[in-house]
């Protein structure tokens, strides 16, 4: 299948998620996760209409980010290391990952402010990045006093599991969550799980293989 067909898919499967709980297809931002893949995919997939594109590791972004339109919101999605925080925030728009206090120092050595969510680990799988709910009042409390960072919301990672219920319980939870500490977006939904997530209510779908087909 070709990407325009995936994408078509996705686009349909997007808009039926939307018509199942009556949420308009606005709300709901596909963020087209672009590891692993090509230059010339990504412009193929820009050609198509996409303008949200995800990567979860520096490096193999910045020459991404330098070869394809301006245009594009690039969205950091990876774990945020210290030593390239800086420079994430001076080449992202969008951080989705933030879990520790410190990331805020150096988030903040930018000259350019970034939109920044939080990521929880709602089920406290050791692998998962993301604060535990307990330390997440306090969390956001820094971002919200950090100027560089402007807090828009909360993300999480489904189960990896073949039972979707289980990712919406998740979904379900961070959405309360995000109620709580005044959260405008949430970003949960991967390939596996996105029309659950977009029930629960997540404004901002991270879709790889979907789109650009299964990782080698
Ligand atoms: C790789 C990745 C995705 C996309 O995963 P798919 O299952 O390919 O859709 C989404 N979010 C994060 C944090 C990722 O690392």
């Amino acid at each position: 299948m070709g990407l325009k067909s995936r994408l078509d898919l996705v686009e349909d499967a997007i808009r039926s998620a939307c018509h199942s709980v009556g949420r308009d297809r606005a709300s709901v931002t596909l963020v087209a996760v672009s590891k692993t893949v090509d230059i010339e995919q990504i412009q193929a997939a820009y050609d198509l209409g996409i303008r949200h594109f995800g990567e979860s590791r520096l490096q193999e972004a910045l020459p991404k980010i330098e070869a394809l339109p301006s245009d594009i919101i690039w969205h950091y999605i990876g774990r945020i290391q210290t030593n390239k925080a800086r420079r994430i925030a001076e080449s992202f728009s969008v951080i989705h990952a933030i879990d520790e206090q410190k990331q805020l120092e150096f988030l903040s050595k930018a000259d350019r402010p970034i939109d920044g969510l939080i990521s929880v680990n709602l089920d406290r799988e050791s692998q998962k990045s993301g604060v535990f709910t307990e330390n997440l009042d306090e969390l956001v409390k820094s971002v919200i006093q950090c100027n560089s960072v402007r807090f828009r919301g909360l993300m999480t990672i489904g189960r990896a599991t073949t039972d979707i219920e289980e990712s919406r319980t998740l979904f379900r939870t961070l959405a309360e969550q995000g109620a709580l500490v005044g959260a405008e977006w949430l970003s949960m939904g991967m390939t596996a799980d996105f029309a659950v997530a977009i029930q629960e209510g997540s404004t901002h779908i991270r879709v790889g293989s979907a789109i650009f087909g299964d990782r080698a």
